[in-house]
């Protein structure tokens, strides 16, 4: 796998060299720097400057287009994992459609995440790409202040919904699970999606300082219960302060058990180093890539 520099846009997925992460090798590429759907747990926060001011990276076609010379066939990119390539900036610049416009035809496996149901609107590229999407549901009843402007559960499902039906490979992120948040709701949520997804990601909240200040600002009455389980009862790991083994295993296995009713659909968690709860060791979904 080529290495690529720091100045590159492409670059291999490592996060944190975290020893607990089972994606397979990929690479990563953000269309902007930063994100503006302003979810408040958002672990990209903690390492990118002005964060929630998002723009879109220079001359970011340009580079690409030459990055992608160096990259072996049947490489998989990610996109994105700093940052979402719908946010609402891609109605403006439209930098992840001509992406996927740059890549038609090339022998590259394409994996997305995303909140927004703006995918729709390249179902024309999707379904000419070796692909696969996931997309990310947290909350309906906190979803406001949880994820400001990100679009409500009801979008995401409809375009899951659509994308299921054009036949595109998707994945449901459970993600993150925060307790005393979205805990209880996160089994209703998988729930609802589960009928139009092959395969389902979870994984609870890992504290960093910035988004754990977030949180316990936003919602004052879980603070004292948050600062036990993080800053008490927490343990410290690449990647952030998770909280404790057993309590983790508790709120995955729910998510889990009603998951493994499903033949068809397969499930994973995301650096939780809980091996017990993987039905696919690939955890991302990239395996639905048709011909990946
Ligand atoms: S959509 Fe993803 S990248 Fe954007 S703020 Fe939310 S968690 Fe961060």
């Amino acid at each position: 796998m080529l290495i690529f520099n720091h100045m590159s846009y492409i670059s291999l997925f490592d996060p944190w060299q975290s020893p607990v992460c089972t994606c397979p090798p990929k690479y990563s590429l953000n269309p902007y720097t930063g994100c503006g759907h302003g979810c408040l747990y958002c672990y990209a926060s903690s390492f990118i400057k002005d964060f929630y001011s998002p723009r879109p990276k220079k001359d970011f076609l340009k580079k690409v287009k030459k990055e992608l010379l160096k990259l072996p066939p049947g490489s998989l990119i990610s996109l994105s994992n700093s940052s979402d390539p719908y946010q609402p900036l891609e109605k403006t610049y439209k930098l992840t459609r001509s992406f996927l416009k740059l890549i038609l035809g090339l022998p590259l496996n394409l994996l997305i995440i995303t909140k927004s149901n703006l995918i729709l609107r390249d179902l024309d590229l999707l379904k000419k790409l070796k692909v696969a999407v996931a997309i990310t549901f947290t909350t309906k009843d906190y979803q406001k202040k949880l994820e400001p402007w990100a679009p409500p559960f009801e979008e995401r499902l409809l375009a899951l919904k659509t994308l299921y039906k054009a036949g595109i490979p998707t994945i449901a992120r459970i993600d993150p699970i925060i307790p005393g948040i979205n805990e209880d709701e996160s089994l209703e949520l998988l729930t609802e999606v589960l009928p139009f997804v092959k395969h389902v990601v979870t994984s609870t909240y890992k504290a960093k300082p910035q988004s754990f200040n977030r949180l316990t600002k936003a919602f004052p009455e879980q603070a004292r219960r948050l600062k036990t389980l993080y800053v008490k009862l927490g343990e410290k790991k690449k990647g952030g302060v998770y909280l404790p083994e057993e309590l983790r295993r508790g709120l995955i296995k729910r998510l889990y058990q009603k998951v493994k009713e499903i033949n068809e659909v397969s499930f994973a968690t995301c650096r939780e180093g809980l091996p017990e709860f993987e039905l696919n060791e690939r955890c991302d979904g990239s395996f639905l890539i048709k011909g990946g």
